[in-house]
């Protein structure tokens, strides 16, 4: 038994220390990432479910590491969240978006919205308005064309300081999104201070609408709210039809998931939004 245990012991070391090695040396390699043209942008297609037709897009980040292969945004961002480097990486992701998706606007004539998210460190940033603006004057494309998505947690890391950005930013006519709402802790008297355009409920919250009457009952009493208060109401993580029958049924305004499209490069956007056009 003291050998297992120490075997073990040994085991986990090595994990642990293997865990490590990535952090450190994913942490180092993403300083130059966006210099090296290593970090691009996947557009996952949003479906206007009153119009049956994609109205939108998800900018979502992207790592393509030359020796770790694809690293998740989940893994990189909180890392350029601990340096300042996520200034520099949240800049470069929102202007790439918002220059893409206005050329594709124009390539294809297509009214879509781009949706890009923030960082909470971000919204401390006094130069985000002006650069958002200088984005959106540098392509021409429209402040309500692009639409800002922050998280509930972000949201109510420093709720003043937030509200103070977003107001600053809804000055500039772009639309503003709680991101995963139902994963914080948010009051909801807290959240209506906020000039906010729509509500993204969260994933774990779409997944069981289609077998549970608690679970749809649940969405449809966040969307009944959002309503109330004039949010539109976007679904994320639609994986299945029924799921999707069911948030059109209950009114729900606009959804994303896997079953209309996963995220893809913009050379094959057009492609992912003519087949999410006919879910
Ligand atoms: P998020 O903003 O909630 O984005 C939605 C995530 O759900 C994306 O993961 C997307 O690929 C995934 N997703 C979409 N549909 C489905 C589905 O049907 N099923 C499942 N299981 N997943 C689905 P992704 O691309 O890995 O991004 C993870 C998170 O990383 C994002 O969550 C967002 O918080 C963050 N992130 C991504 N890009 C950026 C960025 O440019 N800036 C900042 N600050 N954060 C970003
Ligand atoms: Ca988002
Ligand atoms: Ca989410
Ligand atoms: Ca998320």
């Amino acid at each position: 038994a003291k050998t297992r245990g120490r075997g073990r012991v040994a085991f986990f070391d090595v994990q642990l220390r293997e865990r490590l090695q990535r952090f450190l040396e994913l942490e180092q390699d993403l300083r130059s990432a966006v210099e090296n043209g290593e970090l691009w942008l996947a557009y996952q297609p949003i479906v206007n479910l009153h119009a049956n037709r994609v109205s939108g897009v998800e900018a979502l980040l992207r790592w393509t590491h030359p020796v770790h292969g694809t690293v998740s945004p989940e893994e990189f961002i909180p890392m350029a969240e601990e340096s300042d480097l996520i200034h520099h990486i949240g800049a470069w992701a929102l202007s790439t978006a918002v220059e893409e998706i206005a050329r594709f606007r124009t390539r294809y004539d297509l009214d879509l919205q781009v949706k890009a998210n923030l960082s909470v460190r971000q919204l401390e940033d006094p130069a985000l308005p002006e650069s958002v603006d200088e984005a959106l004057r540098k392509t021409g494309l429209s402040a309500k064309s692009l639409s800002l998505e922050i998280t509930e947690s972000a949201l109510m890391h420093d709720p003043a300081t937030a509200t103070r950005m977003l107001q600053e930013l809804r000055r500039y006519g772009v639309q503003l999104a709680i991101d995963d709402f139902g994963t914080g802790y948010s009051s909801l008297a807290q959240l209506l201070r906020l000039p906010l355009d729509s509500l993204k409920i969260d994933r774990s919250f779409i997944v069981g609408i289609a077998h549970s009457h608690d679970a749809a009952a649940l969405v449809n009493s966040i969307m009944a709210m959002a309503h109330a208060v004039d949010l539109a109401v976007i679904a994320e993580g639609v994986e299945t039809a029924e799921q999707l029958e069911v948030l059109r049924r209950s009114g729900c305004d606009q959804a994303q998931g896997y079953y209309m499209s996963r995220p893809v490069p913009v050379g094959d956007l057009a492609e992912a939004i003519e087949r999410a056009d006919r879910r």
